[in-house]
């Protein structure tokens, strides 16, 4: 491992400013509340996808006020299709703490912004060197790939000690000088250094304004960097979805408990076996049930072989208290998972 050039933070700067992203509709702002709703979506989801879902949710909710008063269904609702809803699930409750324990206020710290829910540390220091130009380090994805390559910093990720020395060489590297000025600038540059430059694969080191000091593009091998041994273990779990129709082409929908696989949403009943299904149902209404074709939805850490089980059901069989039936125009603003939104359509 090496020592950083003493104007590594001037020259992530300078880039930024010629080469860096200056347009997105949450840049130019120090609205804490327009930098919190970005940094949230932009966790796990691409700037293309989160465009769309961010002028709509500034639509709806234009401030942190107007989000603390919204149903948690409306928040999901509209969170649908994003995944990990239970960032949607944080976002609400983070907004109704900066309501009811803030005064409406974000917090202006990096420390206290980490006590609210759904915002972690390298969050918290986004928002905070964005909008109140704080001295304090991100460590997302992307700053680890660049830091750990520049640096030839080879200790395992995977460790907790490991990850604190990371944060204290993130730390070290801050600008040192006209601080307010320069951090938000600088939170930017490292960003878009790492989504645009420094990429997981095939780094664009030719473009990268850090090469000549760059021990990770000396060596050769930038892609052995970060090094992380713990591997995500994938699993497989497989679920039958009881698709019941009305006549008039009303679907039978229940909310999911909040914890576990799609929490909070609104989903047709779900069970572990197809046995389990019909065991749900009147026996009259067996004769009713259709197989439909079986797909695997792709989650992170686990893949859902998902089997649909259509049966046009009238009103009545179905007496389980948790559901209603909801009709075609209501399904638009409920919060779905995504296969069953596309299922819903394609049926
Ligand atoms: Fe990443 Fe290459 Fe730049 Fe090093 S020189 S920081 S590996 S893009």
């Amino acid at each position: 491992m090496t020592s950083a050039p003493a104007d590594f933070a001037a020259r992530v700067i300078r880039w930024q400013r010629t080469h860096g992203r200056n347009e997105l509709p949450w840049q130019n702002t120090r609205d804490p509340y327009r930098v919190w709703l970005s940094e949230i979506m932009l966790q796990q989801t691409q700037v293309a996808t989160v465009l769309d879902y961010y002028a709509r949710f500034l639509a709806r909710f234009p401030d942190v006020r107007a989000l603390a008063r919204a149903h948690v269904d409306d928040v999901l609702g509209l969170w649908s299709g994003l995944g990990y809803y239970s960032r949607a699930r944080n976002l609400h409750a983070c907004a109704r703490e900066v309501v009811d324990v803030h005064g409406g206020e974000f917090p202006r710290s990096a420390q206290l912004l980490q006590t609210l829910p759904g915002i972690g540390r390298s969050t918290a220091a986004a928002i905070a060197s964005f909008c109140f130009g704080e001295r304090v380090a991100i460590l997302d994805g992307n700053v680890k790939r660049v830091l750990t390559r520049v640096l030839g910093f080879d200790a395992d990720l995977a460790n907790g000690s490991s990850e604190k020395q990371l944060w204290g060489h993130a730390t070290e590297l801050l600008p040192r000088r006209d601080v307010a000025q320069a951090m938000p600038r600088y939170t930017q540059g490292l960003m878009d250094l790492g989504a645009t430059v420094c990429t997981s694969r095939s780094p664009s080191c030719l473009l990268c304004p850090l090469q000549d000091v760059c021990v990770a593009s000396r060596e050769g091998a930038p892609e052995d960097y970060p090094v992380k041994s713990r591997k995500l273990k994938r699993s497989a779990q497989s679920l039958w979805l009881l698709l019941a129709r009305s006549r008039t082409g009303a679907v039978w929908l229940e909310k999911r408990p909040p914890a576990g696989i799609w929490g909070g949403l609104y989903c047709p009943p779900v069970f572990d076996s197809r046995e389990a299904l019909a065991a749900a149902l009147p026996s009259d209404a067996h004769g009713a049930l259709r197989e439909e074709t079986p797909f695997v939805h792709v989650l992170t850490h686990k893949d859902l072989h998902l089997h649909p089980v259509s049966a046009a059901l009238p009103k009545a069989a179905l007496s389980r208290a948790a559901g209603s039936w909801f009709g075609p125009s209501e399904w638009p603003a409920l919060g779905l998972p995504a296969p069953v939104r596309k299922l819903l359509e394609i049926a």
